[in-house]
């Protein structure tokens, strides 16, 4: 995880900093994230902010579902 000092960013922690798969999917939105968006990568690279390997979810809830449907489906077509 690749963090920015922005001490005025409007969603900055309470370091000062924000996250730049934040920052690079606000750039792509054009507009700033909530506090409950969630920034995925998609190929599991936290390091990895390509625009192309992030992907937005609403909130954390719909993000660990999303997680949590993966690895049913992968034990599915492991056992088969
Ligand atoms: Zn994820």
């Amino acid at each position: 995880m690749i963090n920015h000092l922005m001490p005025d960013h409007p969603n900055a922690n309470c370091n000062g900093c924000v996250l730049e798969s934040r920052l690079i999917m606000e750039h792509e939105l054009g507009r700033y994230l909530g506090p409950l968006e969630v920034v995925h990568h998609i190929d599991r690279d936290v390091s990895n902010n390509n625009p192309e390997n992030l992907r937005l979810f609403e909130c954390n809830g719909k993000h660990s579902t999303f997680h949590l449907n993966e690895k049913r489906y992968a034990k599915y077509v492991t056992s088969v």
